[in-house]
């Protein structure tokens, strides 16, 4: 029997939660983000799943851009950092992948390149997050200069980001909002704000395309309740097996470190996930799972390999019983938070030697 746990890896939900994204924002286009594997799910295959319905995708870097590539996926892809190098803008130009440019130092690479064909180029703006985007008070310049290269394309994207967006109650988005038509240099131009949190609670922020990350994965990024979480479906679930089960007296303790001690006579099952896996090891004792369903805990600490959990009070649990560590019935939202994570991270960090199941 090979090692039980895999990832599971739900396209149809995936596709929903896409079409989720675009009813919400019927007047605009909806980019889908699978950088970073596809948060985890596989940017490939979601790249496939997605193809006939997404215009174009997004990514953090060439490499993930050109893996899409070599697997035949077609579609203009945004890589969401730009141009890292000069030789970078020349593939980009070749292979249709449009570029970010958020520093003076990239508007120089483009304008200075030798290219066969113009590149598509978004020009972001940095409107209060601070992490990338031109200053606004050069944006007419640089804009300028960028629209008199024959290595720019046609219609240029105004862009930027939201940094507290998931955060309902709090009006700096709206504030970057108003900053960012305040500032931008052509009032006409395509541009683009929205990313999951903006397209799920912020229709102000709709524009010419939305960038639909963490959301197409099914859980919200929002911190609260919101009626527009409602068409999100859970993809992916993490699941292994107990592969082992024992019984311990009171006063006994389990696993490394010693750090979790039996108050009673307890069963613990012993499961195939540990932090080689991705699950985090500053999980603690108390962390939910399901066991056959029912919920349990994680007790004592995290190995490379494997975890325990006590099961002294789960029902009809054999070596084979089936675990999930979250997926559509225990949301990654919720055990982020016991984790002191979030859901991002979670699925971001799953382990590569896991198999993926897609259905
Ligand atoms: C990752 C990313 C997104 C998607 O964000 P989600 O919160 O996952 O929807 C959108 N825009 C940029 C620039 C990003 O880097």
């Amino acid at each position: 029997m090979a090692r039980p746990s895999h990832v599971k890896v739900d396209l149809q939900a995936l596709r929903s939660n896409y079409q989720w994204a675009c009813d919400l924002a019927p007047a605009s286009k909806t980019m889908a983000i699978i950088k970073a594997d596809a948060y985890g799910h596989g940017a490939v295959a979601c790249a496939r799943a997605l193809d006939d319905l997404a215009p174009a995708f997004g990514v953090a870097c060439i490499e993930e851009a050109l893996q899409l590539r070599q697997a035949g996926i077609s579609k203009p892809i945004l890589l969401l950092e730009g141009a890292f190098t000069d030789d970078e803008v020349v593939t980009a130009a070749e292979q249709d992948f449009w570029l970010i440019v958020e520093d003076p130092r990239q508007v120089d690479a483009i304008i200075n390149a030798t290219l066969k064909q113009p590149v598509q180029v978004w020009v972001k703006m940095d409107t209060g997050m601070h992490r990338l985007g031109l200053a606004p008070f050069r944006l007419a310049e640089l804009m300028g200069k960028l629209e008199a290269s024959p290595n720019v394309a046609e219609g240029m994207v105004m862009a930027s980001h939201f940094a507290c967006a998931d955060e309902l109650n709090n009006d700096f988005t709206r504030q970057q909002i108003q900053f960012f038509h305040d500032h931008m240099p052509n009032k006409d131009m395509p541009f683009s704000l929205a990313n999951s949190a903006g397209i799920l609670a912020w229709p102000e922020a709709h524009g010419t395309w939305n960038r639909a990350g963490f959301m197409l994965y099914g859980n919200t990024p929002l911190n609260g309740d919101h009626p527009s979480n409602k068409g999100l479906t859970p993809v992916m679930s993490l699941n292994s097996a107990v592969i082992s089960l024992r019984q311990v007296a009171a006063g006994e303790s389990v696993g490394y470190g010693q750090s979790w001690t039996a108050k009673r006579p307890s069963t613990i099952a012993t499961v195939a996930m540990g932090y080689a896996d991705g699950y985090p090891r500053h999980a603690g004792t108390g962390t939910p799972l399901l066991v056959n369903n029912q919920r349990a805990s994680l007790i004592g600490r995290v190995s490379m390999d494997m975890i325990t959990i006590d099961v002294t009070d789960i029902e009809g649990v054999d070596v084979g019983s089936p675990v999930c560590f979250w997926g559509p019935e225990l949301s990654a939202n919720e055990v982020a938070e016991t984790m002191g994570t979030i859901g991002y991270e979670l699925m971001t960090r799953v382990g590569l030697r896991l198999p993926k199941v897609y259905v």
